[in-house]
């Protein structure tokens, strides 16, 4: 939330009453809006009253809200529950197969796992143990190496055993692995983007695939046509609760959505791309306002197959032309969050696996080392690409898209970096000198041709190379230089010597060939974790 005035946060101590009382006002506001919700959620499920009382909301999503509730156990003692209620417009499939994945894959090793879950007409609130939980940013640069080295451990743990159901994530982050500090505890959360591998042994995910193929890079566009219809009768899987039917034949929203879905030539379901339309026009009426600047820096990723028939030279012009306009759009699953996105993914690569999850973990190990977080910072896919590039290479990253099939034309070279340099200077930085003195994040947190130009390719992927200086690529933090000091005196224990297996696993998670990148199961047995029981 913003804070209500500008000078606020800098001079807390001597803030007027003004101030407060508008804080106040905020909070109570807030407060009201929560318990809104919570009678909302009451009248909408009404199962739950007998059940829960609701505390708070802890979490609000774009596709579900979160709860802490409260169950009066028989035993008489009470126990702590999350309550993830999911937006009613999301398809009943996904919702089936997140709720089957806690359900098969989760209990153990670090996943979550469900308790019950509720259905009534299309809300559905799924009911797991209640996981108290830091907030990354908060503790970053607070954690030992030792904690460090705990936390991608278990991190791993988790992923081995989604993996092994073949079960891809594809959201893997901070705010999805919750970590209880002083418990050690820690728990892989949210399967509303999870994918299935070819052999996947959930079931329901055999489902979604296809339809995640359909849709852009969020996971609320279900648009038109939904397959499986005789999916949607089947039973809920054994393990759920009894009052757990997922299953609905209701009518829903997204019914009344018309958007063309045709068949591609391989049977696929392919979204028909008006996308193109949208980008040719606001090309041809911007034309003007591109600078030639702008066009020294273009990148294009083109699907092979695309390329071996139809050429063209327009990356080198500021229009596309009309063989690029007729091309079909690629389809593959685009969801997560940029900054944490695989090579393969950002480019559109059809072929995703588990390695997708490592590339995530990866990153947020680098955030670990670096002190940084997030650690890129992009708002689209090319943004987030050009700012890989900048550090492990725009050779590299091209010759491994190669690898996967993608061409990738970027005209400006830039080297691969090394790890440890790069962590050193940016933690370096963190704990020798007061935040303050960086100075404010000015501009380099925003990239206005991202916001200016949301559809324009060319100026983004330029933006982002132009500011590819480390000030703007990784966020020191989103609210500021003032709030997470580094807490010298316990943590400086182990970050004189971060041993080289550090950035030798570091550099295997951030291969950017998904084909030779460290598994989970590998990842857990390399010598960066020696000498940890399991
Ligand atoms: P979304 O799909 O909206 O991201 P998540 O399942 O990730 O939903 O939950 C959102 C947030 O709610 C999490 O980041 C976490 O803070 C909190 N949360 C979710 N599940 C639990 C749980 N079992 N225990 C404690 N907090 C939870
Ligand atoms: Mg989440
Ligand atoms: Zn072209």
């Amino acid at each position: 939330m913003e804070e209500p005035m500008a000078f606020s946060s800098l001079r807390g101590s001597d803030r007027c009453p003004a101030d407060d009382s508008l804080k106040k006002y905020e909070q109570s506001v807030k407060l009201s809006g929560i318990k809104r919700d919570i009678e909302e959620l009451y009248e909408a499920v009404p199962q739950l009253v007998s059940v829960f009382k609701i505390k708070d909301k802890i979490g609000e999503g774009t596709f579900s809200s979160v709860y802490l509730a409260t169950a009066q156990l028989q035993e008489g003692h009470e126990e702590k529950i999350a309550l993830k209620h999911l937006i009613p417009t999301s398809h009943p499939v996904r919702i089936a197969a997140e709720l089957q994945c806690l359900t098969v894959a989760g209990g153990q090793d670090n996943v979550m796992g469900v308790k019950y879950c509720f259905r009534k007409n299309d809300h559905v609130v799924i009911a797991m143990p209640y996981l108290e939980h830091e907030s990354f940013l908060d503790i970053l640069n607070s954690l030992s190496f030792q904690e460090v080295r705990e936390y991608m451990y278990n991190l791993f743990v988790a992923l081995k055993r989604i993996h092994q159901f073949g079960i891809v994530h594809r959201d893997v982050k901070p705010s999805n692995f919750l970590y209880n500090r002083r418990l050690k505890k820690y728990a892989l959360v949210d399967f509303g983007l999870a994918q299935g591998t070819r052999d996947t042994k959930i079931e329901l995910l055999k489902f979604v695939q296809s339809e995640a193929q359909q849709e852009d890079c969020s996971r609320n566009k279900y648009h038109g046509v939904v397959g499986h219809k005789g999916l949607l009768s089947r039973p809920a899987p054994k393990t759920m609760d009894q009052q757990c039917t997922p299953k609905t034949s209701v009518k829903r929203s997204y019914e009344n959505t018309q958007v063309h879905i045709k068949q591609g030539k391989d049977g696929k379901l392919i979204k028909q791309s008006k996308t193109v339309d949208i980008i040719s026009r606001k090309l041809a009426t911007k034309k003007t306002a591109i600078s030639t600047k702008a066009m020294n820096s273009v990148m294009r990723e083109t699907a092979r197959s695309c390329t071996a028939v139809l050429t063209c030279d327009c990356y080198r012009s500021d229009r596309v032309c009309s063989v690029c306009l007729s091309r079909q759009q690629q389809v593959a699953p685009r969801a997560g969050t940029p900054g944490f996105r695989a090579p393969e993914v950002l480019t559109k690569c059809p072929d995703q696996t588990t390695a997708i999850d490592m590339w995530s973990a990866g990153v947020i190990f680098l955030s670990l080392l670096s002190g940084r977080y997030p650690f890129y910072k992009a708002s689209d896919d090319l943004t987030a690409l050009a700012q890989i590039m900048t550090i492990r290479g725009s050779r590299e990253t091209i010759q491994a898209a190669k690898a996967f099939g993608k061409s990738i034309l970027c005209s400006k070279e830039v080297p691969a970096q090394d790890l440890r340099a790069l962590c050193e200077r940016l933690r370096g930085l963190d704990s020798t000198t007061p935040r303050s003195a960086i100075g404010p994040p000015g501009n380099t947190s925003h990239d206005p041709a991202a916001s200016e130009n949301p559809d324009h390719k060319t100026s983004r992927v330029q933006a982002a190379q132009a500011q590819y200086s480390e000030d703007s690529l990784y966020e020191r933090d989103s609210d500021g230089y003032r709030s997470h000091p580094r807490d010298c005196t316990s943590n400086s224990e182990g970050w004189d010597s971060v041993p080289d297996e550090a950035y030798d696993l570091l550099d295997k998670l951030l291969d950017l060939n998904p084909a030779s990148r460290i598994t989970a199961e590998a990842a857990l047995l390399h010598p960066f974790f020696k000498d940890m029981c399991s």
